[in-house]
This record gives structure tokens, C-alpha cells and sequence, in this order.
């Protein structure tokens, strides 16, 4: 482990595993990318996981002539089949507009409403504070989701939600693409898994999978993209291959 990392590393690798888990994407595949061979391993051990794609992916093509109501219902699809492929019970999208996310009290209202009727052991989601992260509607999930785990825990924010569901905070909040990793998921054995999910959403051929809908040698490369980057999460606390988060015990 080198020096850099041991300060950040406050936080074992591993967490028990969650008897149910939440995870917050804001579009579909998301998940998959930031945290899918996690939550594969998880599932395999009998957690009960759940994915919540706040935007309908609408806008999710390079096509100008693409309909984005087509584009939505494709990626729905493609979420479902990338869902089983995790092993993930319960998919909920939430549809908003893709691309048109804001931090708004609804948002807040929805995910704290979400929190508390699946009551996760794990919360899982973007990292809202992810330098240089350009994506908004990334950074609004991100922030949201956390506001809402914020509201979920006291009767006092939004009370009209009870008694139809109970107060509630998850023990352990994991956000992926980290700024700064101060936990790591060790994934070895799990990333076929996360690259047969990703390949699910072969919408998104030709922008986040590289190509990999179009021959064999593109998606084989692709495969390879992610078997790197799994081991270069890995790498600095010896790791083959891993997932880094930042870990938030609330
Ligand atoms: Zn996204």
C-alpha cells in the first residue's frame, strides 16, 4: 500500500455483506459501471439489491434523429436485462428527463420515500463531489441521494410519508468513481459479470462501450477497458481487482 493511500484508508476493505442494498444511478448502467461486480458478488451471497435509475436515459444516443421517448424504452429494456445479469430483485426508474436533473425538494422527497420502504443495509451512488465531474445530472443524484439519506432517518422530514413507511438510515453509504477511495470492494471473480451487464445496454454502443456492439475485437477491448481499471482500483492496496468507493458511515 503506498503512503498516499494509508491515510485515506480509514475504512476496512470489504463490508460485510448487506442482507439488502440500494443503489442510486442516474442513468441506466451507471450502477453498473461504478459499483456492478460489487453488487453481483453481493446478490451471489443473497443480498436482496435494488437499483433506482433516476432519469429515463432519454437522451442517451449520438443519433440526431433518434426519438427520445424510443431511446427510453430501449434503455429500459436494456436495464432490465442488465439487472438480472447483477442479480438485482427490484429495478425502479424514475424518469425524470435525462440531462435535466436538479436538486429539488421532490427529488429529496422521492429517494427519502425510496430509503425508507426498502430500508437498505447499503446505500450506494454517485459521488457528487467527484472533481471535474461533468455530468449534472451525476452530481445531482449524487447530492440528492445523500439528502435524502439525511431525511430518511427523522420522522420530522416529510412526515406525510408515514406511517406507510418507517423512518430509516442505512449503516454504510459507498460512493463510486471517488474522489478520494477510502474503500475498496475486492471484485476478483465478479468482473465477467459487470462486462456481460454493461454490454446489456448495447444502446450505448458507440459512446460508453467504445464500439462494443459493432464486432467482436471492439467489445473484446472494451472487456479489457474494464479488467484495467479494476485493477488499477486495486493496485494500491494489493488488490488484483477491485471496486474503490468512498465510504460514508452516516
Ligand atoms: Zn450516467
Amino acid at each position: 500500500m503506498s503512503d498516499l493511500y494509508e491515510d485515506l484508508r480509514d475504512e476496512p476493505e470489504d463490508l460485510p455483506v448487506p442482507e439488502t442494498a440500494l443503489c442510486i444511478g442516474a442513468h441506466p448502467d451507471d450502477a453498473e459501471i461504478g459499483a456492478g461486480a460489487t453488487l453481483t458478488r453481493w446478490a451471489d451471497a443473497g443480498t436482496t439489491i435494488a437499483l433506482l435509475v433516476v432519469t429515463d436515459g432519454s437522451k442517451g444516443s449520438w443519433d440526431p434523429n433518434a426519438d427520445p421517448t424510443t431511446v427510453a424504452e430501449r434503455r429500459r429494456l436494456e436495464q432490465n436485462e442488465a439487472a438480472a445479469v447483477l442479480g438485482a430483485r427490484n429495478t425502479i426508474v424514475l424518469n425524470y428527463i435525462d440531462g435535466e436533473l436538479e436538486c429539488t425538494m421532490a427529488l429529496r422527497a422521492e429517494l427519502c420515500y425510496w430509503v425508507r420502504r426498502l430500508q437498505p443495509d447499503v446505500l450506494l451512488t454517485h459521488d457528487p463531489w467527484q472533481r471535474y465531474q461533468l455530468h449534472p445530472d451525476h452530481r445531482a443524484t449524487g447530492f440528492s441521494a445523500l439528502d435524502a439519506v439525511v431525511a430518511a432517518r427523522d420522522p420530522l422530514f416529510f412526515p406525510e410519508q408515514m406511517p406507510e413507511v418507517e423512518p430509516h438510515r442505512p449503516e454504510a453509504v459507498l460512493l463510486w468513481s471517488p474522489d478520494e477511495p477510502n474503500h475498496w470492494e475486492d471484485v476478483s471473480g465478479w468482473l465477467e459479470h459487470k462486462i456481460t451487464a454493461l454490454l446489456c445496454h448495447s444502446s450505448q454502443g458507440k459512446s460508453t462501450l467504445g464500439g462494443a456492439d459493432e464486432d467482436q475485437e471492439r467489445a473484446a477491448a472494451f472487456a479489457d477497458r474494464i479488467r484495467l481499471s479494476a485493477a488499477r482500483a486495486g493496485a494500491p492496496i494489493g488488490l488484483a481487482a477491485a471496486e474503490a468507493f468512498r465510504r460514508i458511515t452516516p
